[in-house]
């Protein structure tokens, strides 16, 4: 039998070592598992909780920007990983950048110091049975605890490999020169197409395939599949293979009877409203800077504003839709939340945030309160909404961006308005934090 006022965390990454905090300041017993120094992952290194295993950028700051108002929404709601990075900055312009050692030596003894917090260095095999369980293992969880994970949450639920094309902003495509079609006129205009002429993708092409992208992990599986094969090696096998493949123009009319274009880009919804599109096929490799400038030589996406990068690695995350609700927990097994990148939220800030949400409401359960509510009026609440009740077809984990909370109507425009936005949320935030 579980004890009361009591619970489990599996995982002393940024998720974990969060929702640990959150539960312990309110008095609820913990018991963190943490599987470092006895076994490290291929990205891990350090025996360290909160390790930052790649860039030691926390990105953008400010509220004109989501993962600033992000930030400072942790920051209102007392995040222990905030905290710590606020003390380990490094300059990065307009960035919270951190001294990754700096910041996770003082995550680790604010965890270890902290009198309701047991530290138990071992691998967690299973999960728990019964009682409160939070269980924030990362992307890289393997073996029999992503085995029990997958069982518990069902069957092919946990996917191993993330391929994902990158995200525009809707109202950053230039629509005089893209237009809205469906191939063979079948179905609505569910797409924007950028057409091309010869001159322009032969230009995008070479740009494509002499690109630059990101330097494979020794441990990262980098099997190309044909279904998720990145645009770039697709189109490294020749100059027509992209335009047999995501390029394609076929069934593809020209508005006003304008000339047949080369090749076509398609952009397909991202969500109901079309506030955001992804690129259809546009799976890659390529860093972050040369996807912006190569496919900003796409016509119509010149001033693209992307929400999300495409990306390919190794990323454990489960199918939540639908199985997890708005707050982390499993519909099939209340009592048990999952955290971090594995919910399918994308980034080390968003990943600390769903641990952050995640132990205020295991706290909440435990101490006998309410659970309190985050609306999609705030970065935080909009991810977990993401997480849970997502409607496309094709869940992908996701940073945050405005495109996912509630639309302001006001009168404002670009950066004021997202100022709005972020000033609504803060608002709410507080509010929530004063009745904590
Ligand atoms: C290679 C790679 C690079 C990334 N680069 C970036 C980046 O540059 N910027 C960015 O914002 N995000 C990046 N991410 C995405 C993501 O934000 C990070 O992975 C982030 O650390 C996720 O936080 P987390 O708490 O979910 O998992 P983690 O921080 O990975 O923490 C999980 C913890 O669980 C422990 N654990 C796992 N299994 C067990 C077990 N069975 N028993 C006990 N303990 C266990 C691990 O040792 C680890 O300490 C990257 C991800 C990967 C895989």
């Amino acid at each position: 039998m579980a004890e009361q006022n009591r619970a489990v965390v599996i995982g002393a990454g940024l998720a974990g070592c969060e929702a640990a905090y959150q539960m312990a300041k309110r008095g609820v017993k913990v018991t963190l598992i943490e599987q470092k120094p006895v076994k490290l992952s291929p990205a891990h290194k350090s025996g360290l909780f909160a390790e930052i295993v790649c860039s030691n950028s926390l990105r953008a700051e400010g509220l004109y920007n989501a993962v600033g108002l992000l930030k400072e929404e942790m920051r209102a709601l007392d995040s222990l990983i905030m905290r710590a990075a606020d003390l380990s900055r490094v300059p990065a312009g307009g960035a919270l950048a951190v001294d990754r050692a700096r910041f996770a030596t003082r995550v680790t003894r604010e965890i270890i110091e902290n009198k309701n917090i047991e530290v138990r260095r071992e691998e967690a095999l299973y999960l728990p049975e019964d009682g409160v369980v939070i269980a924030a293992p990362g992307p890289m969880v393997e073996g029999l605890l992503a085995k029990d994970i997958e069982d518990t949450v069902g069957k092919g639920m946990l996917a191993f490999y993330d391929a994902a094309a990158p995200i525009v902003m809707g109202d950053s495509i230039d629509m005089t020169k893209a237009f809205f079609a469906s191939r063979y006129g079948k179905g609505g205009d569910d797409y924007i197409n950028c057409p091309m002429d010869e001159a322009e993708y032969r230009a995008f092409y070479d740009a494509l395939i002499t690109a630059e992208t990101v330097k494979p992990h020794g441990f990262e599986d980098f099997r190309v599949f044909e279904g998720c094969m990145p645009v770039e090696t697709m189109a490294s096998r020749g100059f027509q293979t992209l335009l047999f493949g995501p390029l394609k123009p076929v069934g593809i009319k020209a508005p006003n009877g304008g000339k047949p274009p080369f090749a076509v880009v398609q952009l397909r919804r991202e969500d109901s409203k079309g506030r955001m599109y992804n690129i259809v096929g546009f799976q890659t490799h390529l860093k972050y800077g040369e996807q912006q400038r190569v496919f900003r030589m796409i016509p119509g996406l010149e001033h693209a504003e992307f929400a999300r990068f495409g990306m390919m690695h190794r990323n454990a995350f489960l199918a939540s839709p639908g199985r997890l609700n708005v707050n982390y927990e499993l519909i099939t097994r209340p009592g048990l939340f999952f955290a971090g990148q594995i919910t399918g939220v994308e980034g080390y800030v968003e990943s600390a945030s769903s641990g952050l949400l995640a132990g205020i409401f295991a706290a909440s359960d435990l101490l006998g309160r309410p659970r309190p509510v985050f609306s999609r009026n705030t970065a935080c609440g909009a991810l977990a909404d993401y997480v849970a009740n997502y409607q496309g077809t094709d869940f992908q984990p996701m940073n945050i961006t405005f495109g996912i909370m509630n639309t302001l109507e006001s009168q404002t425009k670009g950066k004021e308005k997202k100022r709005e936005i972020s000033e609504r949320a803060l608002v709410e935030i507080r509010r929530i934090a004063a009745g904590l």
